[in-house]
């Protein structure tokens, strides 16, 4: 096997079965990632606590998430794929590195402010030192390298700025300052053509649902909303089918519906079937796989334990050097 260059750490949510939003945003690029870099993909339920109303859902989450990136391609033979609370470590480095974190700047930054703004009577003490979490997960791991889309990178530049910070303290160079991976991410909308594709929203496509509930999804979405008839031409460049169209078609065919659309050649109806069936094309091998590691209960229970294992293992080193470096007895 080729040497890696580098270790790369991400975490998600635990969000259940996964949307293309999901697929596109993260999953696609977790996947190619394997090719490269030594990977670390944590299932950050702790992060979900901060939001979360009841957690009863939490355990299936879980488990439908790491079964949908599995069936996607991360291979955990190569990946580490383990649930952030399954590794405690990382609380401990988190209430290590809050000691170096300035209040002031945790509540400036803008994703405090939009939580605030979205769920004024749950603002806990978890949402302000969020930052620091993630902060503590990504160092926890030593990751030099963290896939980022344009949303998450003040995150990491705080994440690097902790570690000047707790570097420069302790006079040490124990934590690893990481670089940002810009990944390109497409903006997913939902079958309402206007906002990001999400299940609170129920305007999502799920990666693994059956082929003709796929279809029954696309045929609720919103089109070029000035095409009214069949005989109207229409504008593509407005489309939201169009532009899944252009992620999951042959490039033959985009060009063709881009031309018979704007004709008025080709109706929307015929169009989202060729979408669907594409997708469905796209999806089989990933929904075959899915349908067979289900069939044993025990495996995704025993690649995020032995997931979480491997995790322990750095995690117990590097707070062993935190504390020597700091002088904890
Ligand atoms: Fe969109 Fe296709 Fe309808 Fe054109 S034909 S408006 S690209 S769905």
């Amino acid at each position: 096997m080729a040497k890696k260059k580098g270790r790369v750490f991400s975490g998600a949510r635990p969000t259940g079965r996964q949307h293309l939003g999901n697929y596109l945003g993260a999953i696609k690029n977790y996947v190619a990632l394997q090719d490269e870099y030594e990977c670390v993909y944590s299932i950050v339920d702790l992060h979900a606590l901060t939001t979360m109303e009841t957690t009863l859902n939490l355990p299936d989450n879980t488990r439908e998430m790491a079964l949908d990136w599995l069936a996607a391609g991360i291979r955990p033979d190569e990946s580490i794929v383990f649930i952030q609370s399954h590794v405690p470590e990382v609380t401990e480095l988190h209430t290590i590195l809050s000691m170096v974190t300035p209040l002031g700047k945790l509540t400036e930054l803008p994703t405090f402010k939009d939580k605030v703004r979205q769920q004024p009577k749950n603002v806990n003490y978890g949402l302000v030192g969020y930052p620091v979490l993630m902060a503590a997960d990504i160092t926890l791991y030593k990751a030099e390298i963290v896939p980022v889309g344009i949303d998450q990178a003040p995150h990491i530049e705080f994440t690097r700025e902790i570690v000047r910070s707790f570097n420069a303290r302790y006079k040490t160079n124990v934590l690893i300052e990481p670089q940002m991976k810009r990944t390109k991410v497409p903006k997913v909308l939902g079958t309402d053509g206007k906002q990001k594709m999400s299940k609170s929203l129920n305007n999502h496509i799920e990666m693994m649902a059956a082929p003709e509930e796929t279809l029954e999804r696309i045929m609720t979405m919103v089109t070029d909303p000035q095409r009214k008839r069949r005989s109207d031409p229409g504008d593509p460049d407005v489309c939201n089918v169009f532009s899944m169209h252009k992620i999951f078609s042959p490039v033959e065919e985009v060009a063709m519906i881009n031309a018979e659309c704007r004709r008025a050649t080709i109706g929307c109806v015929d169009c989202k079937k060729r979408f669907a069936k594409n997708l469905n094309t796209h999806l089989a091998p990933f929904r075959e796989r899915r349908d067979e590691i289900a069939r044993d209960p025990e495996y995704v229970q025993d690649v995020l334990s032995d997931g979480a294992k491997r995790a322990h293992k750095i995690a117990a080193s590097t707070i062993a050097e935190v504390k020597e470096a700091i002088g904890l007895p």
